[in-house]
């Protein structure tokens, strides 16, 4: 069959094609890459029987109405948090326009589509386990409501088009799933428990750690999916696949200590401290009958099998740690601060290996293996003004082999430029986090309230995130007009507080990356 996978770049999607191409049928993968990545799919490049176009699903599907397609599986849509958060209104339209234009295409095509709904539709639910006739129990204005309504609408589309227009199409409502390829840093509990735990940091459970969910190994419902798509089904609705065995978030932080052996420890996070959490449901557990009855489907992958899997993915992941590309130009004494800084972030942020990219510093080796420092040429009176080149140069020649996904500066000077100089190389597809003390952003870089060196502005153009370290005053924050991307932290030589802001920031930037 010819079959066409949206949001094939993702977590799931990638799964999905692996499996569908395995069963010998011809996938065309869509995606927008606006939450996948790709290397999720990159083994299958050089398959005669794959192919990729980047796509926005809210665009028409008008290109494909004249060609074959036997099969659609629409999962197109950002599906974590922080993902959906971070464009609440693209997500909502991913859910509303994008099923729409499938659906348009499955009347042009003839053909059968399943969409994939969530566990979310249920919201915070009242009933307990969940069956398909629960109506949920969702805020519509809620931080999760993009997400939550938007599904809850995507599923009404389908009936509605399904009853006026005869599309076979087939609903699941997905419950937490997980498995090898789960993006790092993307929010999810398990992605994080297994990288803290790995990294051997504390793992952060949220609250007191008693709501509960129920994890679905990857396998499982890919062939809960195909099994819905394929089965003549004698009735129409949607259908829950899920993993029915239920556990609290502390028993999961549990268990995935003792399966990856860390000493690391849990501490709990007060919710009204994360208000991306806010309506975070309290539980949460399929009831499959239905699915067990239309489709002869149950979960057959137990949870440790699956978490061992799964570790050992990340494990594999994480020895190739990503490289941040960090510029500064004096890295000896004469800076102590910037050095000092460095040092404190680099030891508290065991996730990365930073390359140090300089024309002046103390040694050729640092204490920290994971701080690799690369000196530029320095034998000439040139070598202080034109840093920018030799640095950028030399961090091109770096990029090939680890390939970048931050670049860092701190302080505004050479460095900054240098940054600047490679992300204008990069053609600002490597996000740039330019970390500044406040007493850096002067008078007369503001000069008049405008920038006034075409240098400034060349940095303030490129750098993708500011952090600003101290407490700024209004003409600093008036210069810094772009509100999201400006990051102010208080400092008070508390090294984890800003250790931390500067892995949130690190974080937000690998998932930005995805998108530049
Ligand atoms: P994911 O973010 O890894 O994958 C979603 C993919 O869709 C990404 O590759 C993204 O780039 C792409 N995408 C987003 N918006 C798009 C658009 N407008 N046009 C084209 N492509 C777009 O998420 P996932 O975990 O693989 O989830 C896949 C589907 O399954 C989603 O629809 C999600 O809602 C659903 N789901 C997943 C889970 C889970 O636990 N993973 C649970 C419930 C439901
Ligand atoms: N959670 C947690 N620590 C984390 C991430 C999440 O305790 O680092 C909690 C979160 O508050 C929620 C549960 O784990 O109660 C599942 O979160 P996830 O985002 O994985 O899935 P969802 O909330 O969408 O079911």
């Amino acid at each position: 069959m010819r079959i066409l996978v949206t949001g094939g770049a993702g977590f799931v999607g990638s799964h999905l094609i692996d499996f569908l191409l395995r069963e010998g049928h011809e996938v065309i993968c869509l995606d927008s890459f606006f939450s996948g990545q790709k290397q999720n799919i990159s083994h299958n490049f050089g398959n005669p029987r794959f192919s990729f176009l980047k796509y926005d699903i809210r665009e028409p599907l008008t290109g494909f109405y004249r060609q074959k397609i036997d099969r659609v599986y629409n999962l197109a849509c950002p599906a974590s948090p922080v993902q959906y958060q971070f464009d609440p209104i693209l997500t909502l339209e991913t859910s509303v326009k994008g099923v729409q234009n499938v659906l348009e295409l499955a009347i042009r095509t003839g053909a059968r589509v399943l969409h994939t709904s969530t566990s979310e539709v249920y919201g915070d639910p009242l009933e307990h386990p969940q069956k398909e006739s629960y109506f949920g129990n969702v805020n519509t204005v809620g931080m999760r409501s993009c997400y939550d309504e938007g599904k809850r609408a995507a599923e009404t589309l389908c009936k509605d088009y399904h009853e006026e227009h005869g599309v076979d199409v087939r609903l699941v409502r997905i419950f937490n799933t997980y498995g090898p390829r789960m993006m790092f840093n993307d929010g999810r509990v398990l992605s994080n428990f297994i990288l803290q735990a790995l990294l051997g940091e504390d793992l952060t459970v949220h609250g007191d750690g008693r709501q509960t969910r129920s994890f679905m190994y990857i396998d499982d419902l890919v062939s809960g999916m195909n099994k819905c798509l394929e089965t003549d089904l004698p009735e129409w609705g949607p259908i829950n696949l899920g993993n029915p065995e239920e556990r609290t978030i502390n028993d999961l932080a549990l268990a995935v200590i003792h399966s990856t052996s860390s000493k690391s420890r849990l501490v709990h996070i007060d919710l009204n401290d994360i208000p991306s959490r806010a309506g975070d449901p309290k539980q949460r557990c399929p009831d499959i009958a239905r699915a067990k009855k239309l489709l002869g489907w149950e979960p057959t992958i137990d949870f440790n099998t699956g978490l061992d899997k799964t570790i050992a993915d990340f494990r594999g992941r994480l020895e190739n740690r990503p490289h941040v590309a960090l510029f500064c130009k004096e890295f000896s004494a004469r800076n102590s601060m910037v050095q000092q800084s460095v040092r404190e972030i680099a030891k508290r942020l065991p996730g990365y290996e930073f390359d140090l990219i300089a024309s002046h510093t103390d040694s050729d080796k640092e204490e920290n293996p994971r701080i690799h420092i690369y000196r530029t040429k320095n034998n000439s009176v040139f070598s202080r003004w034109f840093f920018f080149v030799s640095a950028a140069l030399k961090a091109k020649k770096l990029h090939r082999k680890y390939n970048y996904q931050i670049i860092w500066a701190i302080t505004i000077g050479h460095g900054a430029f240098a940054a600047a100089f490679f992300s204008w190389f990069c053609r600002g597809k490597v996000p740039f986090l330019l970390s500044v003390y406040e007493r850096n952003i002067t008078e007369k870089m503001i000069a008049r309230g405008r920038i006034t060196s075409p240098i400034y502005k060349f940095i303030f153009r490129h750098a993708h995130r500011w952090q600003v370290v101290g407490d700024m005053s209004e003409i600093q924050r008036s210069l810094l007009k772009n509100d999201r991307a400006v990051i102010p932290v208080k400092f008070d030589g508390n090294w984890d507080k800003l250790a931390g802001n500067t892995k949130e920031l690190f974080q937000e930037l690998e998932i930005l990356a995805t998108r530049l």
